[in-house]
């Protein structure tokens, strides 16, 4: 899986890195990425399997957007949970992603 360079989160564009050693474990949890809205980064731990990446991806992303909605409240598990879920759906229905697609298109009569 190839990771694009950047990716925006609402007016925010982080810039995205896999990067070597960042596995740690905290808590009894492993770490396998880290975002942070003030620098505007994500980093994603490079040597793992693609399907991990893609799960730990969406975690930041979700970090992100609680962020920027204030929500820090939001436990690391829910967070956890919704990534698998989300990776989960879009696996399965592949058609959801040419549905954002097509909806950038001309025709896009919202
Ligand atoms: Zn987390």
């Amino acid at each position: 899986m190839s990771l694009p360079q950047s990716i925006l989160i609402g007016p925010i564009e982080y810039c995205l890195k896999e990067v070597s050693g960042l596995r740690s474990t905290q808590d009894h949890t492993e770490i396998l990425g880290e975002m942070d809205p003030t620098e505007c980064f994500i980093r994603v731990e490079a040597d793992i399997p693609s399907q991990r990446k893609q799960v730990t991806l969406w975690h930041e992303i979700i970090h992100a957007i609680l962020a920027q909605a204030q929500r820090r409240d939001v436990s690391d598990e829910v967070v956890g949970v919704v990534s698998f879920g989300i990776v989960e759906v879009l696996r399965r229905n592949p058609a959801l992603a040419a549905l954002n697609s097509a909806g950038r298109g001309s025709d896009d009569r919202r």
